[in-house]
């Protein structure tokens, strides 16, 4: 799967989605593809810093792999040290962030598609809502519940 950033003839720019590079050569051939502001057809593609890569791996080559024993090195905070320092994370998080509610992935999907103003939000949804909001490209961070008493 690629992103290719595009841009009509009236410099909409927007994204489209294509199987492969011939994919989107194909559709533009046949005009299947059209600016979602406009409705144009004279599309073309314009540089993008975007991009979804299956290089990550191969350009690491020759590169060791992990043993398969199961002794693989993980880090990981225990004890109050590093609670402490996940209350203050989340504390940041909270108090620089607007409270949606309920309407988190209604309230996310409008700031992505600039129908709202950009801003740092919390709430709640659901893991399906979130995994709906990760396929149309809007970044989640999810927060295990933390007691509200627990953050001071
Ligand atoms: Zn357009």
């Amino acid at each position: 799967m690629i992103i290719y950033d595009l841009c009509c003839d009236n410099d909409h720019k927007f994204e489209g989605w294509f199987r492969s590079a011939n994919d989107f050569d194909d559709q533009i051939e046949r005009h299947l593809v059209c600016c979602p502001q406009c409705d144009s057809h004279k599309v073309h593609r314009i540089p993008s810093a975007v991009a979804i890569s299956s290089h990550a791996n191969e350009e690491r080559g020759n590169a060791t792999k992990p043993a398969n024993s199961g002794n693989s090195t993980a880090l990981m905070p225990v004890g109050t040290q590093a609670m402490a320092l996940y209350r203050q994370l989340v504390q940041t998080i909270v108090s620089n962030s607007e409270d949606v509610g309920n309407s988190f992935a209604e309230e996310a999907r409008k700031i992505h598609y600039n129908e709202a103003p950009e801003r740092p939000i919390r709430g709640q949804a659901t893991p399906d809502e979130c995994d709906a909001l990760r396929d149309e490209g809007i970044q989640v961070l999810h927060l295990p519940a933390v007691k509200e008493e627990d953050l001071n």
